[in-house]
């Protein structure tokens, strides 16, 4: 099959494209996100959360080529002969493309790695809980957070929001979190990317990541939803009419999140306890 925008064979489809199609097709539409819902500005200072895999890696590639001042930072959960292998590819990448690149670790923060805390099937909430704090601590000083968050991740969330009733969280939706006081801004560039062009992006980059599933991802109700909305006929339209319409809501929404205390164990925000979620279940694990 060959290109539809040239003579060249097509690497990808829908849309039908070359490599250098592609890849032009690709940062584009990175581009178009930033501008379009003003993540960023040139001399805003970036820190990355990188997992290892193919997502944030190509968050990482692309501020940094676009000419952003980029930092990663990795949160090692202690998830044995998971993250120990991808904090190796997070090495490598970082020391290939010369970027400065942090760890830190639930151990040291909370005294246990998460295979070490006591929880019965899915770990994702206090994982989840912790690493969103850790990230916010140590992102501290950036003007950003940048984050992998693709177009599958989000439609998830936005469909795990209305099958929960969590409609207080549906204004969370979009690129770019709220300004709120004691946190440090979201962004999220690929936003409108799908998994499979970041696949195809990544692989053709010659990104390279271990593609290994965290173990306690299967018991996640994220993966649920994940099924749901794949076996869609037109999963991929789909999945980006979910996500301008959750846009267009969280307009009309209130935004009702507040912080207005800190934390009196970690200092960091929280809304109205004296001791943040985090810390909170962290106490429970001891
Ligand atoms: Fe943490 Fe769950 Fe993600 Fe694994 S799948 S890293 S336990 S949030």
């Amino acid at each position: 099959m060959h290109c539809s925008k040239c003579a060249k064979q097509a690497v990808f489809q829908d849309p039908t494209l070359c490599k250098q199609h592609f890849f032009s097709y690709f940062e584009k539409k990175v581009k178009d996100t930033i501008k379009q819902f003003s993540l960023l500005k040139k001399s805003d200072n970036v820190v990355v959360a990188v997992s290892g895999g193919k997502d944030s890696l190509t968050v990482l590639y692309l501020l940094q080529k676009f000419g952003y001042d980029v930092t990663a930072l990795a949160i090692d959960e202690g998830i044995e002969n998971y993250r120990d292998n991808t904090l190796e590819d997070m090495k490598k990448f970082c020391n290939e493309h010369n970027i400065v690149f942090k760890i830190v670790a639930f151990k040291k923060e909370t005294g246990k790695t998460l295979d070490q805390v006591p929880i019965e099937g899915s770990r994702c909430t206090y994982c989840g809980t912790i690493r969103r704090t850790l990230l916010n601590k140590y992102a501290k000083g950036f003007d950003k957070i940048a984050t992998g968050h693709n177009a599958d991740d989000e439609s998830q969330a936005v469909l795990m929001n209305f099958f929960k009733a969590q409609t207080s969280l549906l204004h969370r939706a979009g690129p770019i979190s709220e300004k709120k006081k004691g946190f440090v801004q979201k962004i999220k560039p690929l936003y409108f990317c799908t998994e499979k062009e970041i696949m195809a992006f990544s692989f053709l980059k010659g990104i390279q990541t271990n593609f290994v599933e965290c173990p306690y991802a299967h018991f996640s109700y994220r993966g649920l939803v994940r099924d749901i909305l794949n076996k869609e006929t037109s999963a991929a339209k789909r999945k980006q009419q979910l996500l301008k319409s959750s846009i267009a809501i969280a307009h009309h929404l209130e935004q009702k999140e507040t912080a207005s205390f800190l934390c009196i164990k970690c200092k960091s925000p929280t809304k109205n306890e004296q001791v943040c979620k985090a810390c909170s279940l962290a106490e429970e694990q001891v």
